[in-house]
Formats: structure tokens, C-alpha cells, sequence
């Protein structure tokens, strides 16, 4: 990806020891099938500060998704408390989470989930629309959500036109727009192969590192965790795990060590002659 121009990078948005961005206590999902009761999540106690990179580990049917759509707000708890930016969220009705949710929350989907009659802007744009910004301000926050993924010069693109990797880094722009308090992303590497997956990493971890973003991650690869800051691990609905990564994987690092592919996802073989490269290193 481009490099993000210094101006355009923010500072943290709160000093570190500042107050959760999320704070849950002893939140509970139980899906009511009539006959069935699926209890999605058993109890979970958790706080994510600003500036932290959580990747949330755990088995398929574990809870993760169910976990992500209630800090997303976009389903509630069955019972227990959910502070977002110190709010209490969790007797809002579908209404309000809606409006608290494209206020504070940017959310990323496996799928990518944009919309394909759309250009690469407009999609970005949307979350804008509904945010109520004004007319004259939405093309101006978009181009700027694009550029900070590195994707200024595909805002007129529509999605049929870009690669998968290109498709999720408009899908991130698209939940930055509003400026979010943490950006949540469920399995984003999901639908990539392993290169794409990592320069999707490491747009996360430099919207992490130069931005302040919060970010959360669900992934149940553990390679994609190592570029995280801190790893949970859910298990039947219960969290298991909670430790800092060690050995953590930067990306930025990490790439020049990986084939590059060409436009049709072939690995390109570098082209240096391996007597150059081995020889001598004079100056
Ligand atoms: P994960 O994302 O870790 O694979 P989920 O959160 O999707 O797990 O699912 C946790 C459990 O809740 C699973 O047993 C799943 O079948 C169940 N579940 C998820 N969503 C629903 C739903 N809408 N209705 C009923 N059961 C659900
Ligand atoms: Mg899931």
C-alpha cells in the first residue's frame, strides 16, 4: 500500500490509561429456538482500551461472531452490561444502537459486503449518508477514508474492478469514514489468500500504530493473530484465553519476505541473480 502521508495522521485518540473504548460485564447470548436454547455466550468480562489490537481466537461456533455483533451493535445481550466510549449501551433499543453504532463503531465483514453497481466512493460514502454529514463534507471524507488504506487513486472503481484485497481495504475505508471509536473486524482475512491477507494486516497495524486506532480482529488463524497486540481465546461461549502476543509479526516487515503475485494471483520470481545476491556486500 502507499505510505499514509504524515498529515493525514491523527494522534491517539486517548492518552494511554485514558478509559475503556469497551468495557463488558458478564454479558450472556442465549438464542431461543422454542424447543432449543443456544447459549452463544456464557458470561464474558472484558475491557479494550484505545490504541489496543485484539484478535479473538476460538473454534467455529465459539461465540466470536455472536461477540462481535453485540460490540458492533448490531445484535444485543441477552443479559449483562456493554459500556461503549463510556456508554451504557446495553438497554438501547434497535433504533438507537443503530445510530450509536454509525457514530462509533466501523465494522468489516469477511464477505467485503459492498455494493457492486457502486464506485469504490460511493460505497465508502454511505456510512456518511446515514451519519447525517452534510452533502458538501461526505466526498471529502471518503477520498480521505481511501487514502488512508492506500486506495485514493481507485475511488472511481467500481468493486467488479478491484482484487479481493482491494475490495476489503474499501470496505475498511467504508468503516472509518465516520471516525469511529474502535473498528471491529469479523474473520477479515477469511475470503484472502496468504500474501492479500498479510497487506491487510498491515493496514490494520499501521491504522494501529501511526492513527491510534483501536482495532479487533476475529480470526481463527493463529499466524494472523501473531500481528496483534493481545489474543483471547473463546471456547464453548466462554473465554478461555487473554495474553499479550509474544513474538508479535509486523507486517510491514513481513511482506518483503513473501512472493509477490501478479495481476492474475501468480507468484512473480524476483529477478536479482542469485551470484548478486549472495555475493560480496561491498558498497
Ligand atoms: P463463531 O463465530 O465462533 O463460529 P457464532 O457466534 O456464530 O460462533 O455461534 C455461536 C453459537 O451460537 C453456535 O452454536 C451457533 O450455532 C449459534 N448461533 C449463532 N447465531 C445464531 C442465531 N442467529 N440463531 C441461533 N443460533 C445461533
Ligand atoms: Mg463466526
Amino acid at each position: 500500500m502507499a505510505e499514509t502521508p504524515r498529515s493525514a495522521q491523527l494522534p491517539a485518540k486517548t492518552p494511554a490509561g485514558g478509559a475503556p473504548a469497551i468495557k463488558l460485564e458478564n454479558i450472556t447470548k442465549t438464542y431461543d429456538l422454542g424447543e432449543v436454547q443456544v447459549h452463544a455466550l456464557r458470561g464474558i468480562s472484558l475491557e479494550i482500551y484505545p490504541g489496543e489490537f485484539v484478535a479473538i481466537m476460538g473454534a467455529s461456533g465459539s461465540g466470536k461472531s455472536t461477540l462481535m455483533n453485540i460490540l458492533g451493535c448490531l445484535d444485543k445481550p441477552t443479559r449483562g452490561t456493554y459500556f461503549l466510549d463510556g456508554q451504557d449501551v446495553s438497554g438501547l433499543s434497535k433504533k438507537e444502537l443503530a445510530g450509536v453504532r454509525s457514530h462509533k463503531i466501523g465494522f468489516v465483514f469477511q464477505q467485503f459486503n459492498l455494493l457492486s453497481r457502486t464506485s469504490a466512493l460511493e460505497n465508502v460514502e454511505l456510512p456518511t449518508i446515514y451519519a447525517g454529514v452534510r452533502l458538501q463534507e461526505r466526498e471529502r471524507r471518503a477520498r480521505a477514508a481511501l487514502a488512508r488504506v492506500g486506495l485514493a487513486e481507485r475511488a472511481l472503481h467500481f468493486p467488479s474492478q478491484l482484487s479481493g484485497g482491494q475490495q476489503q481495504r474499501v470496505a475498511i475505508a467504508r468503516a472509518l469514514v465516520n471516525d469511529p471509536a474502535i473498528l471491529l473486524a469479523d474473520e477479515p482475512t477469511g475470503n484472502l489468500d496468504s500474501r492479500t491477507s498479510v497487506e491487510i494486516m498491515d493496514i490494520f497495524q499501521k491504522l494501529n500504530r501511526d492513527q491510534g486506532l483501536t482495532v479487533a480482529i476475529v480470526t481463527h488463524e493463529p499466524d494472523i493473530a501473531q500481528y496483534a497486540k493481545r489474543a483471547l481465546e473463546f471456547r464453548d461461549g466462554k473465554m478461555r484465553l487473554d495474553v499479550a502476543i509474544q513474538n508479535r509479526l509486523i507486517a510491514e516487515q513481513v511482506l518483503p519476505t513473501l512472493p509477490a503475485l501478479d495481476e492474475d494471483g501468480i507468484e512473480v520470481v524476483a529477478g536479482s541473480p542469485p551470484d548478486l545476491a549472495s555475493g560480496p556486500q561491498g558498497s
